[in-house]
C-alpha cells in the first residue's frame, strides 16, 4: 500500500469569469492501507482534490506526495475509478479489463482471469458491456482497476448510482478486496453510513473552498487485515 501526503494544498478555478478558491491549505497524511472516505457539501472541491492525488492536474500550491515522491502525474500505482464505470462498450468484459492490463506493459491471462473472478464476474468475460447491469459493469471497472494491483486506489463516488443492494453488495466486495489485498484507498462519497461502513478514518471537508474541518479514525475489528 501506499502512503499519501497532502502539504498545504491550495487550488482554485475561474468559475463565471472570477479566479475562485476550491481548495484552501489543505494538509492530511495518509497511511498505507488506510481506507479514507471524504465528506463534504456538493462543490466544495472533494473531486479536485482526488485529481491532484491522481496527478491529472498539478495543485496551484503546496505538494503531493504518493510514496514518498511528488507526484507529477498519474501513474499505474494510483487507479482512479469515477460513478460512471468507462467500459469500452466495443470490447468484451474480458478486454476491457485486460486492456489495463496492456497498458502498464504486462500481457499476463492469468492475472485477468484471477482479477475478473474476484469481483464475481466468472461466466461473464466474453460479455460486451451493454448486457451489464449497472452494478455488473461496475464491477468490471472495479477488477479492471484491481488488475495492476495499484497501491492506491482513488474512488469518486463508485457506487452513487446502484441501487441499495447492489451497492451493499459492491461495499462488502471492496472492503474484502480491502482487507485481503491490502492497498490504501481514498473514496469520495455523499453517504454517510457508506463511510462510516467502509472507512478507518473519514475526513470533512467546509463548502467551497474546501477546508478540512474534521478528521476522524474509526476503530472496528473487521477493519483488521
Ligand atoms: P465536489 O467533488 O466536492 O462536488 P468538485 O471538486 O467537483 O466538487 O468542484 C468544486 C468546484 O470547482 C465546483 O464549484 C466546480 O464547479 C468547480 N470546478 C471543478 N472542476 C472545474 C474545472 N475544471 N474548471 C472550472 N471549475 C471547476
Ligand atoms: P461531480 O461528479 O463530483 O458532481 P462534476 O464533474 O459533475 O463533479 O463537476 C461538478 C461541477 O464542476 C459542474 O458544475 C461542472 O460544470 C464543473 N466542471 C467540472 N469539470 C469542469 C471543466 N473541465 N471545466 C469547467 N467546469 C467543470
Amino acid at each position: 500500500p501506499m502512503d499519501i501526503q497532502l502539504r498545504g494544498i491550495h487550488h482554485g478555478y475561474p468559475i463565471g469569469g472570477t479566479f475562485t478558491p476550491v481548495i484552501e491549505d489543505v494538509s492530511l497524511d495518509i497511511a498505507p492501507g488506510e481506507f479514507v472516505a471524504l465528506l463534504g457539501p456538493s462543490g466544495c472541491g472533494k473531486s479536485t482534490l482526488l485529481r491532484l492525488v491522481a496527478g491529472l492536474e498539478p495543485p496551484h500550491a503546496g505538494q503531493v506526495l504518493a510514496g514518498g515522491v511528488p507526484v507529477s502525474g498519474p501513474g499505474p500505482d494510483r487507479i482512479v475509478m469515477f460513478q460512471d464505470p468507462t467500459l469500452y462498450p466495443w470490447r468484451t468484459v474480458r478486454a476491457n479489463v485486460a486492456l489495463s492490463r496492456d497498458i502498464a506493459g504486462r500481457r499476463d491471462d492469468a492475472a485477468v482471469d484471477a482479477a475478473i473472478a474476484m469481483v464475481g464476474l466468472k461466466g461473464f468475460e466474453r460479455a460486451w458491456p451493454h448486457q451489464l447491469s449497472g452494478g455488473m459493469a461496475q464491477r468490471a471497472a472495479l477488477a479492471r482497476a484491481l488488475v495492476n494491483e495499484p497501491r492506491l486506489l482513488i474512488l469518486d463516488e463508485p457506487l452513487g448510482k446502484l441501487d441499495s443492494l447492489t451497492r451493499l453488495t459492491m461495499q462488502t466486495e471492496l472492503l474484502r478486496l480491502w482487507q485481503k489485498r491490502g492497498f490504501t484507498v481514498i473514496m469520495v462519497t455523499h453517504d454517510v453510513e457508506e463511510a462510516l461502513l467502509l472507512a478507518t478514518r473519514v475526513v470533512t471537508f467546509s463548502t467551497r473552498p474546501a477546508r478540512v474541518i474534521s478528521d476522524v479514525s474509526i476503530d472496528l475489528p473487521y477493519h483488521r487485515h
